[in-house]
């Protein structure tokens, strides 16, 4: 089993060797029961470099059973020793930062510099932070006047399945986790089949840190087959799922019917509202990063972009010469922006949508091409930024889901139109404005239908606050104190003392 190696090494043994992606079920690692596997892909070059344990039924009640048996331990550990071991996997987690941002990035495809700088950061952040929650959480007391006193006890669910994607894996992999057995849960995880390295690795830090067998077990393979075997497995009492909203209506039909507790984090088509009395330079070089950072795969990326007729020219002028200097190509050399989008059939996504957008009248102001870098990027999967001119807010292009590198740019007279555009669509996850009067930014923000409302920034977070979408964008909200009310449940207890 590959374990971490250093940095100069890592590469050359993804070049000569095929790594093994095995399950972590009660603390030990194991291939798929039937030894069946699936390729895992490297985006940048189109090779196979893993072979993935291929579970099913069999493998997620092997490690139901392990979660279960692990429970009443884990349940009664103390808040302080829970926040030892979290707070241990954090650290580690720092110190295989760069094994870890190489592993990330050979798995999925994007720039080495971002796997660096954001989802290996906020994989150890993940963990310090819920590690700290475990120290902190509280619950409520309501105190009846002379009468009684009510206090709510929040304790663990049980078991517990947590099911992530390929666009941030490890980081959205940690953002579940972390929280669950911060809270006292034991876990039955699957991160996704098409990016499922670095869960493997973090399997081997959790070990590493001390965590006891059977507290967090990961089983890999196919949604249909590991992912709905979760879902289905009636001791399994709550889900944490984000991905796609079709698998999360799926997963809401299946679990339901079964009363399990269900957080959905969907997908979304976000609104990047520029206002004229904006600071436009910042706006622009700001927009350019929420459009086409991680190749546009991000649930939070401004794909849609609508700029107040008066400064409508200058910011897509602007925009479009920002964008026409990005560079796309191997995704270890710092000097490309974009690196590979994460599989084949994603890259034939996305260019249908740019045949799409054609189709429905747009201008394609700048990209609109699958890139072929040259010698052994050759055979990887990338596409150039594109940005679409010329399109109806209404159109397909502007608001079905893309999740890659393709924005489109659209005027709009004033703010009652901003808003109408913005507000288009099924989606509700998050939204920019730019602005610079206070006034416009407040009402903008308290009528905008979403979860997440950025003014003048993006992607600034604070792991304290509510994250989550409306409308197809999901149910539910994760971070902070809500992400650990969903892990607990609450009981009220009434005390008459009169
Ligand atoms: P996906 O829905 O195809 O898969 C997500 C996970 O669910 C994978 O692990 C997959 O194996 C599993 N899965 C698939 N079918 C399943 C089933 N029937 N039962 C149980 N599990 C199943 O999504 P994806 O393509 O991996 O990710 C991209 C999507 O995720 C985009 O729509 C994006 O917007 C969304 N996303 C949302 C957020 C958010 O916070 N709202 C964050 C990141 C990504």
């Amino acid at each position: 089993m590959i374990t971490f190696l250093s940095k100069q090494y890592i590469w050359l043994y993804f070049k000569y060797n095929m790594v093994d992606i095995l399950n972590f079920i009660n603390g030990n690692f194991a291939p798929s029961i039937h030894g069946n596997s699936i390729p895992v892909f490297a985006p940048s070059t189109g090779k196979i470099y893993a072979r993935l344990a291929d579970s099913g039924k069999e493998e997620v009640e092997l490690a139901f059973n392990a979660a279960s048996n692990a429970f009443e331990s884990w349940k009664n550990t103390k808040s302080e020793d829970r926040f030892r071991i979290l707070e241990k996997i954090a650290s580690l987690i720092e110190s295989k930062h760069e094994a870890l941002a190489i592993a990330e990035s050979q798995d999925t495809g994007k720039p080495l510099w971002l796997t660096r700088k954001v989802d290996i950061y906020r994989a150890a952040a993940n963990f310090r932070f819920f590690a700290t929650a475990a120290l902190q959480f509280s619950s409520e007391s309501h105190f009846m006047e002379g009468e009684a006193i009510n206090y709510t006890l929040r304790r663990p669910i049980g078991v517990v399945g947590c099911i992530s994607p390929w666009n941030l894996p490890l980081y959205l992999f940690t953002w579940k986790i972390a929280p669950a057995l911060a809270a006292g849960n034991t876990v039955v995880a699957k991160p996704s089949e098409v990016t499922p390295y670095t869960a493997f690795l973090l399997a081997q830090i959790c070990q590493e840190a001390g965590l006891p067998p059977g507290v967090l077990n990961i089983v890999h393979g196919l949604g249909a087959s590991a992912g709905k075997a979760i879902i289905e497995h009636p001791g399994i009492k709550a889900i944490s799922f984000t991905g796609g909203t079709a698998t999360g209506a799926e997963i809401a039909r299946i679990a339901a019917p079964m009363f399990k507790k269900l957080s959905l984090e969907l997908g979304g088509k976000n609104p990047n509202l520029v206002f004229a009395d904006c600071n436009l330079d910042e706006a622009i070089e700001t927009s350019v990063r929420a459009a086409f950072t991680n190749q546009g795969q991000i649930c939070l990326c401004g794909s849609r972009i609508f700029v107040e007729n008066s400064v409508y020219e200058e910011f897509t002028s602007k925009f479009v010469e920002k964008v026409k200097a990005l560079k796309t190509g191997n995704p270890a050399d710092e000097s490309n922006f974009l690196g590979a989008v994460v599989s084949e059939s994603h890259l034939q996504k996305i260019a249908s949508y740019v045949e799409l957008a054609r189709s429905e009248g747009g201008t394609i102001a700048c990209g609109g091409n699958i890139l072929h870098p040259e010698c052994e990027f050759s055979g990887g999967w990338y596409h150039e930024p594109t940005v679409i001119l010329n399109l109806n807010h209404t159109c397909r292009t502007a608001s079905e889901e893309i999740f890659g590198p393709v924005v489109t740019i659209i005027p709009f007279e004033g703010e009652h139109q901003a808003l109408e555009f913005a507000n288009h669509g099924r989606y509700g996850l998050a939204a920019m404005v730019w602005t610079n009067n206070l006034q416009r930014a407040h009402r903008m923000a308290e009528q905008l239908e979403c979860g997440i409302v950025w003014v003048n920034c993006w992607m600034l977070r604070d792991l304290r606050t509510p994250f989550g979408g409306t409308k197809d964008s999901g149910v539910g909200r994760e971070g902070g104190q809500e992400v650990m009310r969903f892990f607990t449940e609450p009981k009220n207890v009434c005390i008459k003392y009169n």
